[in-house]
């Protein structure tokens, strides 16, 4: 049987309410998944796992079909409601203050996947429950890699069984305040080594503005953010990111030091474009041209 092509990706779908300094919206379409795919689909195919309620506004599912997102794979509950998340920014755009998380749907989803996608080649675990992640992986056959995301609440609240994931996949992605959380260390190079010891290839570690660092056994790699006169809204900049990153690690589907460069700065164009707005705005309205152009721009900036 042969492997499909594309990356099967899970994780929330979403109903946000974000303050930031410029701005505030309500009920605006967000997720883990949801940004990731509307990332990762300019580079790779991408089928997506997830579940919302009747209440999720059928707009939304016509534009991830309209940008050319696989959605047979997300469930209506008729009578549910939609995963809410609630987060205010201050003048520090890096950490948002989570002020509401409302599972919901989410609260017992048990994913049952399609043959198609027990078969795709790479699979992303968007932050959403580790116990979702697990089951997901646990559904897969045989992927060329497999990586995943998660944030604080879930390690705080399913620490063992997010631990256990770790073992089992091949990349993870976490932003600073996740690392040294999870693994207890301050110092970023201790809490990759700490990481790289349970079985990791690769520890992708966001930082905001402040850009990324890589870290493999083969080395380190880094890269600051691409520099922006305007910042909008950082919500979904870190699914943004693995968006970009998968979605052309994807394309080789091999997980060399020289293809992890390239592709952290794909995923870094990509979150660029998204803190421009609010909601999924910008990544709806991009095009192929405008992240060859960044991609360039990135090139020039930190070239010495
Ligand atoms: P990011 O800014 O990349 O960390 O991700 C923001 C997105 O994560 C928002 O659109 C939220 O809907 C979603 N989100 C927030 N909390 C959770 C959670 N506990 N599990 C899954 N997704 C979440």
């Amino acid at each position: 049987m042969t492997k499909g092509g594309g990356v099967l990706a899970v994780g929330s779908m979403a109903l946000d309410t974000v303050k930031t300094p410029f701005g505030s919206v309500r009920d605006a379409l967000g997720g883990s998944v949801s940004y990731f795919s509307a990332s990762a689909r300019f580079f790779t195919p991408v089928s997506v796992v997830a579940v919302v309620g009747s209440d999720f506004p059928a707009r939304h599912l016509a534009l991830f079909k309209r940008l050319g997102v696989d959605t047979t794979g997300i469930q209506r509950v008729q009578g549910g409601r939609t995963f809410r998340w609630q987060g205010v920014y201050s003048y520090d755009l890096n950490n948002p203050r989570t002020l509401k998380t409302e599972l919901n749907v989410f609260e017992k989803f048990r994913p049952q996947l399609s043959e198609a996608n027990r078969r795709k080649r790479v699979v992303f675990l968007a932050n959403i429950d580790p116990d979702i992640q697990h089951s997901v992986l646990s559904q897969v056959r045989n992927p060329v890699f497999t990586a995943c995301d998660t944030m604080n609440f879930w390690i705080e609240n399913k620490r063992p069984s997010l631990l256990r994931l770790l073992k089992k996949v091949d990349v993870f992605l976490c932003n600073d305040a996740e690392a040294r959380e999870l693994s207890g260390e301050h110092n970023l190079i201790h809490a990759a080594r700490w990481a790289l010891s349970r079985g990791l290839k690769l520890l992708v570690i966001k930082k905001g503005e402040h850009g990324v660092v890589c870290f493999s056994k083969q080395g380190v790699f880094t890269v600051p953010a691409y520099l922006l006169e305007k910042v909008f809204d950082p919500t979904g900049a870190g699914d943004t990111f693995a968006g970009g990153f998968i979605g052309s690690l994807a394309r080789g589907g091999r997980l060399d030091l020289s293809r992890v460069r390239r592709a952290v700065i794909y995923g870094s164009v990509m979150a660029s474009y998204n803190v421009e707005s609010f909601s999924l705005n910008r990544l709806a309205a991009l095009k192929r041209a405008d992240i060859e152009r960044r991609f360039r721009h990135f090139r020039e900036l930190t070239r010495f």
